[in-house]
């Protein structure tokens, strides 16, 4: 079972574009994973419906008891994060604000203050419009532990492929470069880099081959938006090449696209020749794994 993992430096680059357009060849029994957990948005393509669902949890949720609190306000003046709050004369730690750092619990003097896993976000699998299985999730607004969360849904990919005998896993990762970005990288056989043919997509570009250096992968690269800019399209095949890194594929620079991603239309599905250059990219990067 080979995975493939496609990232950016940034988003807007055209990753999950290149990824919905790759899924289109996948077999049923593959699997499909989309890793940006704070705004997945392959769904939009793929129209999934979920036949599974699954709490998940991190970090530790801090709540003041009232029936036990006797309103000392210890709590309130010791929380380094100003995480506690007065309201109606009762004692309210913020959710958002808490660090989880525990002191308030151990400090008080009645044993008010409770803590129990937190409910941070939903896993899903999925089954989308082409018969293929996706694996997604949502982060709660503002949550932390992107990179747990991502971790744990491609253990949960990699447990349904090997079930189905499936021969292919693509990941759709988040953008940047954070932890959220390694953990999508980590354990997998090869990462195909997005990269978007303007200053800053030369930029990202950069730091994230300076960050997949460090994985023992073998990386592809793919430029989008090709002909946006010549002197940044240049710069960036000059910058695949001295990394050692072949492109596998093309994008051209085209106002069409946006308007059949407005209509929620998979390139490959509807269009010819976008068919045909997605038909290559795949067959290139199945050869790359081999
Ligand atoms: S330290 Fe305990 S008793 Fe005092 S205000 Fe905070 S929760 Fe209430
Ligand atoms: S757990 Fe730490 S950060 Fe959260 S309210 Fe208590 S003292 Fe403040």
């Amino acid at each position: 079972m080979k995975e493939i993992v496609v990232v950016s430096g940034k988003g807007g680059a055209g990753k999950s574009t290149i990824t919905a357009g790759l899924s289109y060849f996948l077999k049923k029994n593959d699997v499909l994973v989309d890793a940006d957990v704070d705004a997945p948005n392959l769904k939009i393509l793929l129209e999934p419906e979920p036949v599974e669902e699954k709490d998940f949890y991190s970090g530790k949720q801090f709540k003041i008891e009232q029936d036990f609190c006797i309103r000392c306000g210890r709590c309130y003046h010791e929380c380094s994060f100003e995480a506690i709050e007065i309201i109606k004369f009762d004692y309210v730690i913020d959710d958002i604000a808490c660090e989880g750092c525990g002191l308030c619990q151990f400090i008080c003097p009645t044993n008010a203050i409770s803590v129990a896993d937190k409910l941070t976000g939903k896993k899903y699998i999925s089954k989308t419009k082409y018969g293929f299985k996706m694996v997604h999730a949502l982060l709660n607004p503002a949550e932390e532990n992107s990179g747990k969360l991502v971790a744990d849904i491609k253990k949960v990919a990699k447990q349904l492929a090997k079930e189905q005998n499936a021969s292919t896993i693509i990941v759709d990762g988040p953008p940047g470069i954070g932890c959220s970005a390694i953990s999508a990288v980590s354990g997998s056989d090869i990462v195909l880099l997005v990269a978007e043919s303007s200053i800053s997509g030369l930029h990202d570009m950069e730091r994230l081959i300076e960050l997949s250096q460090n994985f023992k992968v073998k990386r592809l690269g793919f430029i989008n938006k090709y002909g946006l800019n010549h002197d940044i399209d240049e710069k960036l095949v000059n910058l695949f090449e001295s990394k050692g890194i072949e492109i596998v594929g093309y994008l051209n620079y085209s106002q069409d696209v946006p308007q059949y991603l407005k209509k929620k239309v998979n390139l490959p599905e509807y269009v010819e020749g976008y068919k045909k250059i997605f038909e290559s990219l795949y067959k290139r990067i199945m050869e790359g794994v081999e």
